[in-house]
């Protein structure tokens, strides 16, 4: 067969022309001279094909990736071997060396492509989000009729810190860019409502209380016609606290615990135990608090009473023994509180 391109007649020929011919043109991969590599300066995220996606992966390892994305090889081809190698980095340029093997119609060929990989570090939308301190929630810390103590803000805080922390595995929202003090309260600006509502029921998960929503519009898509929302979430802790006195059903109880779900308290007359759902702790009247509490010597006893001394005028007072009070002596002293100019012992 003759070659129209070199003219030789004794060569194998691939179509029209012979091999050395068909290898001069021929190309094990293909691969752009310059690829350029997206990510986030803030949390590595890449931007491929229009989407940002987390990646951690260290720089070396997403510029071997963008090469590899980025190689096409011919179907011609057969035992390819393909060798990456970063040569240098310049600024946030890659100079890479592609060194492709392989095998075409028998013989053995070998090709150096040389790429720049650039590496473009900007912010990726979350990031941005987090940077200008975006937010989408606000929880607003208060107790019902009182002042929150030091020590709730304190503690406040740390479930704040620690339901953010553990979100943020799942939401890089997770964050909050701000905290308002104010005297009724502390304001929580919480990036996602998602870890917003996680925060909330966290605080009511550890003091009890009433979460409610409000959305407000902040601003109106004017061709989708949609609005933007911040929602406001409250939790409003009660105004009882452990070891308050308080007034439920006509009965006087004591409240021995607050958890998410409901409050235990118990009858200070009967001891005995109520169990009251949050719905219904509205109706709670706080009649004394713990400070109330005072102490009394006991000056005498018989086997269903006590008898002590008024701590205010030091008349003489009789109080009624419980079963389990029966161990009670003529000279110890016993918590009373008085309620509706009656004493209550206390256990
Ligand atoms: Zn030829
Ligand atoms: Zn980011």
């Amino acid at each position: 067969m003759f070659c129209p391109e070199c003219g030789s007649t004794d060569k194998k020929m691939i179509g029209d022309i012979c091999i050395d011919c068909f290898l001069k043109d021929f190309k094990i991969i293909e691969i752009p001279e310059n690829i350029q590599v997206t990510i986030c300066k803030h949390c590595n995220s890449k931007l491929e094909e229009g989407k940002w996606s987390e990646s951690n992966l260290p720089e070396e390892e997403i510029i071997y990736r963008a090469l590899e994305r980025n190689i096409k090889i011919n179907d011609e081809v057969e035992n390819e071997i393909i060798d990456l190698e970063i040569e240098q980095m310049k600024g946030s340029t890659a100079e890479c060396v592609v060194v492709a093997f392989g095998e075409v119609y028998g013989i053995s060929i070998e090709e150096t492509h040389d790429v720049n990989v650039k590496i473009i570090r900007t912010a990726c939308p979350t990031c941005s989000k987090v940077q200008s301190g975006y937010y989408e929630s606000v929880i607003q810390f208060r107790a019902d009729n009182r002042e929150i103590h030091p020590e709730e803000y304190e503690k406040a805080d740390e479930v704040v810190q620690r339901t953010l922390n553990k979100q943020y595995k799942k939401d890089k929202l997770a964050y909050c860019p701000q905290i308002s003090k104010l005297k009724e309260g502390y304001d929580y600006y919480i990036g996602s409502l998602k870890s917003g509502r996680k925060v909330a029921n966290a605080l009511k998960e550890e003091f009890g209380g009433l979460i409610k929503e409000s959305p407000r519009l902040i601003s109106e898509d004017k061709s989708t016609g949609k609005g933007l929302y911040r929602i406001w979430i409250s939790i409003r802790i009660p105004e009882f606290e452990v070891g308050d006195f308080i007034e439920y059903e006509n009965k006087i109880l004591l409240v021995e615990d607050i958890g998410k779900n409901r409050v235990v308290a118990v009858d200070i007359k009967t001891n005995k135990k109520h169990t009251i759902p949050w719905k219904d702790t509205e109706s709670i009247k706080v009649i004394r608090k713990m400070k109330d509490v005072e102490k009394a010597g006991v000056i005498s006893k018989s086997p269903t009473t006590i008898q002590i001394l008024d701590p205010v005028d030091y008349s003489v007072v009789d109080l009624e023994l419980k079963d389990n009070q029966k161990d009670i002596n003529i000279g110890d002293e016993v918590d009373i509180i008085k309620i509706d100019d009656y004493y209550y012992l206390l256990n």
